[in-house]
């Protein structure tokens, strides 16, 4: 994929998800690797006005290399994703309502759905609390998502890396869905059956021949 082709899927990535309503106050972010590093989306600029010469390219430490925009304050965790996890080609930050209402009790959502195997194990983790932007939240981040594809941060929404834009697009859709079917459970008085770890299993072994995105 050429430089522009990649840069007009992460702005058309960006304003699918906040059309989706996963970005309230211009919430959220998103990047994917190019070259030795990344492109990432500005900070704090609305997703109906950001253009693909908007993005920004940082290198895995973090340094600008072309953009004149400042980058997503949330290049740590970015930045740290990919130096961790070979797997990550792309990365979709959101504040999407119903993920982000579970996150606010620091709990993170169990194998009650056999969809959360997409999201790469029997569950999705609730990273440790840590202010945004900081060091501290990329750290906690990459510890929740080990052996994951999605994590939710306390009190502050979910990150979902795929292997290509759309893969982590339908991740951090999938993660939205499946949080508000486990509050629609929880909010009922219910207590979900929860699939075991060799079933879930199984249905990572059947993903592995699916059509799935990436
Ligand atoms: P940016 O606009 O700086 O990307 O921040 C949005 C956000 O979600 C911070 O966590
Ligand atoms: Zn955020």
């Amino acid at each position: 994929m050429s430089e522009a082709q990649l840069r007009a899927e992460i702005v058309a990535v960006a304003q699918a998800i906040d059309r989706a309503g996963f970005c309230p106050s211009k919430s959220g972010n998103v990047s994917a690797r190019f070259g030795d590093g990344l492109l990432i989306t500005p900070s704090g600029l609305p997703y109906a006005q950001t253009r693909p010469d908007d993005l920004i390219a940082l290198s895995l430490d973090g340094t600008v290399l072309s953009g004149s925009r400042k980058p997503s304050s949330e290049w740590p965790f970015h930045t740290a994703i990919y130096r961790a996890r070979p797997d990550a080609q792309a990365i979709v930050h959101t504040h999407s309502p119903r993920a982000t209402a579970l996150s606010c009790t620091r709990r993170g959502i169990p194998a009650f759905h056999y969809m959360i195997a997409l999201c790469g194990g029997a569950d999705i983790r609730c990273a440790d609390y840590a202010t945004f932007g900081s060091p501290e939240l990329a750290a906690n981040a990459v510890a929740a998502l080990e052996g994951r594809k999605a994590v939710l941060l306390a009190n502050h929404g979910v990150i979902a890396l795929g292997g290509s834009l759309a893969g982590a697009h339908q991740i951090v859709a999938e993660v939205e869905n499946l949080a508000g079917q486990y509050l629609d459970i929880l909010a009922a008085g219910l207590a979900p059956v929860i699939l075991d770890d060799q079933e879930m299993a199984r249905v990572s072994a059947r993903f592995a021949g699916y059509g799935k995105v990436g």
